[in-house]
Formats: structure tokens, sequence, C-alpha cells
């Protein structure tokens, strides 16, 4: 890492101990800005590159709420503002028992680059809580969503912070939490929370967005070696929103996802992901992957030991969660043959997996880059919110294919100016970091 970079990391180490998620994070981002802060001493200069690892603003709170036996709980919930050079801070919430502030920082700055990379105008942010919604039911969800509303509503708003879904935060989730935000400020302002249900300011083609998204970045990156999804064997880790989607929109291109996940196992399904059962036993019954092979009868090996990584494959998707590919799960994708890993979590993989793809020269796709169809469509929901208009699905999802596909283009000429040709991770990061670091000077020190 160039000199003055590592002086930034070592700070950061420094000030924000035992956050290990947050310094992966940005030592991946600063691991690319050598050719950037050589060509344009400006941002130094002015201290861009500390500011940015810094957030705006963090608020950390208590959410006690009352679970159905009558008894109190307290969790915990966060909501970072990171960055808001570009527009207002937007990234979603995560609702997992291993959530904690770290996580959230480490989400938030992943964002500031990612909807940079989207070319609209929105800032970085996260949010979150220890709460796990699993096990519970809906009437408990319901109050803890609005014990968290509560307390967040006085820190978000259409013009200053817009959450949405990450894990644990569905439809179910955001209506709880948007009914609770309407009712204590006496507006209903539509544009404070994306991924709404259709019928009261959602936006079509939102629910689908990260895993659609994914599929079309994951075409562009074949059809740069004349290849493309169909005929391809994929599989996907997760079962939740993104992966769902993902397995739906590489089916539709052609390919078969043959393995997807959950943390109780994964199934291997030769004949292919059968969707409408899996969006049943996941969306519909919450249930496990366990039950999708039981319903699916004997055709299907439903493994609760090692990963879905052992699975053979041309195509790997991670869309579960950060750092659940390992050295060892990579070796085991690569000795299986594997061409193109496109994350659709958010850093799914490990340091040491992201050098064995680089060695065995794999396709890598980062997830800022690959997974920015969720933020970009909440943009676009945003705006459609503005206008109070309401767009078609097709409409909608060609703007998304757009959008990835800009992305995709923007990442490849960015590295190649930067002189890393072929590098998304390069690309990604130096396009994204860019665009952020000149609305930063252009605005003062602020
Ligand atoms: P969901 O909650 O809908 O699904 C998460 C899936 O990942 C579930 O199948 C879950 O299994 C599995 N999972 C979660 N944690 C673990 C773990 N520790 N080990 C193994 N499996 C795990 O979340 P999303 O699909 O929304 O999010 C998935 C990833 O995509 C996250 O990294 C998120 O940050 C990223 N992302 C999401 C976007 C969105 O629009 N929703 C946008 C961009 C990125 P189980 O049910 O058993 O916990």
């Amino acid at each position: 890492m160039d000199e003055k970079l590592q002086d930034i990391y070592d700070e950061v180490l420094e000030r924000n101990p035992d956050e290990d998620v947050f310094h992966q994070a940005v030592s991946e981002v600063l691991g690319s800005l050598g050719p950037v802060v050589a060509k344009h001493p400006q941002y130094t200069d002015a201290a861009i590159i500390r500011r940015m690892c810094e957030p705006e603003r963090q608020v950390i709170f208590r959410v006690p709420w009352i679970d159905d036996d009558g008894r109190v709980q307290v969790n915990r919930g966060f909501r970072v503002g990171f960055n808001s050079a570009l527009g207002p801070y937007k990234g979603g919430l995560r609702f997992h028992p291993s959530v904690y502030l770290g996580t959230v920082k480490f989400l938030g700055f992943e964002q500031i680059f990612k909807n940079s990379l989207t070319g609209l105008p929105i800032g970085g942010g996260k949010g979150g809580s220890d709460f796990d919604p699993k096990g519970r039911s809906d009437a408990e969800v319901m109050r803890f969503c609005q014990a968290f509303m509560t307390e967040l509503y006085r820190h978000i708003g259409e013009h200053t912070d817009v959450p949405a879904g990450d894990i644990g935060v569905g439809q179910r989730e955001i209506g709880y939490l948007f009914g609770q935000y309407k009712k204590i400020t006496n507006r209903f302002e539509a544009g404070t929370l994306t991924g709404k249900g259709l019928s009261w300011g959602g936006s079509r083609v939102r629910t689908e967005a990260t895993g659609y998204g994914l599929a079309f970045f994951a075409q562009r990156v074949l059809e740069a070696s004349n290849e493309g999804l169909d005929g391809k064997r994929v599989v996907v880790s997760g079962s939740g929103n993104v992966a769902i989607h993902a397995i739906e929109k590489v089916h539709q291109l052609g390919g078969t996802v043959v393995g997807c996940s959950d943390s109780g196992g994964y199934v291997v399904d030769e004949a292919g992901i059968d969707l409408e059962l899996l969006k049943q036993v996941k969306l519909v019954d919450r249930g496990r992957m366990s039950d999708y092979a039981d319903q699916r009868g004997s055709k299907v090996h439903h493994s609760d030991q090692g990963s879905v990584w052992e699975v053979a494959c041309d195509i790997a998707l991670p869309c579960a969660t950060q750092n659940e590919v390992d050295a060892d799960e990579a070796k085991a994708l690569i000795d299986n043959g594997c061409q193109l890993v496109a994350e659709g979590a958010n850093m799914p993989l490990t340091p040491a997996a992201v050098d064995a793809f680089a060695e065995a020269k794999v396709a890598y796709a980062p997830g800022k880059a690959a997974n920015a169809g969720g933020v970009a469509t909440s943009a676009l929901e945003m705006q459609q919110n503005a206008s109070r208009d309401t767009w078609t699905f097709e409409h909608t999802e060609q703007r998304l294919e757009e959008i990835m596909g800009n992305i995709h283009d923007r990442c490849l000429e960015t590295a190649e100016e930067y002189g890393s040709p072929g590098d998304y991770v390069a690309g990604a990061n130096i396009a994204g970091f860019i665009q952020v670091a000149d609305a930063m000077l252009a605005q003062g020190v602020i």
C-alpha cells in the first residue's frame, strides 16, 4: 500500500478498535487508490480520504419492546450516516444477532462507493440492530419495528437519510417501519424509506433488483469474453431476497442454478432449483432449505455439513453474508473449474479468497459494483415518489439493466485508465471514489 495511504489505514485501525470487518472494507478500497493519489495530490492535501474514513455521524440507541410472553426485551439500534457528498445517506437496515457498530460501518463505507457508481444522487449510510427476527411472531416483529422507528425517525427523512432493507429486513419490516414513521411524523413521506409495497409507494422491480442486477452484471462480464450465462452451471449461496432473484434471472438468461443454501445447510438440485417451491418455502412459510429438500423429494441432496462451494460450477454467486467464502472454499471452486465469481452479498470473500481467485485468474466482480442494482432501484423508487408517479415493470427493469451496464463499463474504463486493465475491483473502487472526492473538494471542509 502507498505510504500515505498506509498512514491513513493505521489511523483507522487505531481510532476504530475491534471493528475487523470495517478495517477489511477500508483496506480493500485503500489498496486500490495508490495510482489515484499519485495522479491527484489534491485529494490527500485536502484530507479527502481521511475524511471519507470517518462517518459524518453515528447514532446508537436502545430499542426496548415487549415479546409475546409479556417480557421486556432490549436490543441495540444503529444508524451510520457515512457520506452525504452526493445526496442523502442511503443504505439498508440489517436485523441479525451478529450486528454491531463495526458491521454497520463496514456496510456504510462500502455503500459510499457503490452508490456513487450508480451515477444517481445518493450518499452512503447503513443501519440495523442485533434483533433476530428468526422464530419471532409477526406481532413481535411489528412491535420491534415500531420501537426501532420510535427513535430512528428523528434522524431520517427523504432529504436526509433514506433507509431500505438488508439481511432480515424485507417488505414486512419496511411496512411496519413506514407505518410507525408516518404515525409519529404525521406525514406520508414516501421517499423516506425504500422497498415499500407496490400499493403504498413502492417501485416495481425493487424486490428483484439486487439479484436481477447481479445476473445482468455477470452477463456483461461474460460477454466481455464473448460468452454468456446461457448453458452455464451456477451455484448461489443464501436463499433470501438477493439469492432468490439472482436464481430467477440466471434461469431467465439460460443458466441453471444447481445449488443454494441457508445458515442450516445447502441443497444440490441437479435439475435446477425449483424457484416456485423455493419462494414458497423461504418467503411464504419462512422455512429452511431442509424443508425445500423434503418437499422436492429424492432428486435433491441436502447437507448440513461442509459448504455449497464444494458443488462444481462455472459461476459462483455468493449472496448470503460477509466473509462466507474463505481460502479453502475458493480453492475448491477453482479446482472445480469456476470461471467467474460475482458478489451479490457485501464483502462475501475473505482477503485470502480474493487473492486465491486473482492468482488463478478467475474473473471477479466485487459487490459494490455487482450488487448495486438494489440501491439503484431504490433511487428510482425515490424518483417515482418525488414525482408521484409509478413506472411499469418493463421500464424499470430496462433502467436497471442500463445502470448495471453503465457500472460495468465504467469499472473497465477506469481500471484501464489507472493501469489495471480488466480489474473490476480497481475500477469500482477508483470510479466510485473519484466522484465522491470531487464533490467533497467542491463543498469545502465540512
Ligand atoms: P435475506 O435476509 O433476505 O437473506 C439472507 C440469506 O443469507 C438467508 O438465506 C440467510 O440464511 C443467509 N445468511 C445470512 N447470514 C448467514 C450466515 N452468517 N451464514 C450463512 N448464511 C447466512 O438478506 P438479503 O438477501 O437481502 O441480503 C443478502 C446479502 O446481500 C447481504 O450481504 C446484503 O448486505 C447484500 N445486499 C442486499 C441488498 C438488498 O437489496 N437486499 C442490496 C445489496 C446487497 P438464514 O435464513 O438461515 O439466516
